[in-house]
């Protein structure tokens, strides 16, 4: 374990005044490290933190925030060898459930310090990078219209509560054009998803064989089904053994096209867009980080 490393936090604006933080911040520096913090104001600004950090040169840069501020922050290191850390203390924080990333912001920054990072892939929306998955239909409507307020007062729950009045009002079908290598067809969908990682909504596994490290992804498409069996449906999705079911169909593949006459809510590391047509790809080996293990290898 080499001391004195230099380590860039981009914070999101709303937790700078995290009092754990702060104390991990300083723990950090009398055990000889370098810590620089940048605070996040608007949109755009962790990426261009993440960017200039790496062009400056730093040991790693750590993301601390939710999944939306990990999202840029990758965006931001792409091209560049310095590795993503990540202090999970936003509301949705997915992908570091996933790969056993403590709450806890001394712990994490504990296992940045200690741990060497892997390399992963990335997966691309249009040209920009996601790290975990990408959804588009059902699931995505339902953390657009999550508001920030409940997501802060509810956390994880508050997904899952948006997710319910969805289902009981206003259930309807998407349909889109859906193109890989080898196949295309026109399909009705209740939701989309292409995971480079495996589960999103504050813990819905929707796409549970991934491997962030076999330079695909995996796509899940759950059609249309009346509400009796959807509700079978979302038990499974919590614990991913829905790819049995009638109506799921699954996928690995390197790119995916979707096209839609109508726009799609499409959500991308938890910030949703609107968008008619969706070209996702993979940069395999693209990112390095650093986690406690990848994905379905931990020890639960
Ligand atoms: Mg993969």
């Amino acid at each position: 374990m080499a001391f004195g490393r230099t380590f860039d936090l981009v914070i999101h604006g709303a937790r700078a005044d995290d009092p754990g933080l702060r104390a991990a911040a300083e723990w950090a520096r009398t055990i000889g490290h370098r810590i620089r913090a940048h605070v996040t104001w608007e949109a755009g600004d962790a990426r261009r933190f993440a960017a200039e950090a790496a062009e400056r040169g730093s040991d790693a840069v750590l993301a601390v925030g939710g999944d939306g501020t990990v999202n840029e922050v990758i965006n931001g290191l792409i091209g560049s060898t310095v590795p993503l850390g990540i202090l999970p203390v936003g509301t949705a924080n997915d992908f570091a459930r996933q790969t056993g990333i403590p709450d806890d912001p001394r712990a994490a920054l504990e296992l940045v310090i200690e741990r060497p990072p892997v390399t992963v892939d990335l997966g691309t929306l249009n040209g920009r990078a996601f790290l975990n998955v990408s959804s588009a239909g059902l699931g995505a409507e339902t953390t657009a219209e999550t508001g920030a307020v409940a997501k802060g007062v509810l956390g994880p729950l508050a997904y899952a509560i948006t997710g319910v009045r969805k289902l009981a009002g206003e259930m309807s079908a998407y349909r889109a054009r859906v193109e890989g290598p080898g196949f295309a067809r026109d399909v009705e969908f209740l939701a989309l998803a292409v995971g480079n990682a495996r589960a999103t909504g504050a813990g819905t596994v929707i796409t549970p064989l991934a491997r962030l490290d076999d330079g695909l992804l995996d796509v899940c498409v759950v059609a249309p089904m009346a509400l009796g069996e959807l509700a079978g449906l979302m038990l499974e999705l919590r614990r991913g053994e829905h790819l049995e079911r009638d109506g799921v169909l699954y996928a690995q593949v390197p790119w995916l096209r979707v096209e839609s006459e109508t726009p799609l809510t499409v959500n991308l590391d938890g910030e949703p867009q609107a968008l008619t047509r969706l070209e996702y790809a993979v940069s395999p080996a693209a990112l390095r980080v650093h986690v406690a293990h990848l994905p379905g290898e931990g020890p639960e």
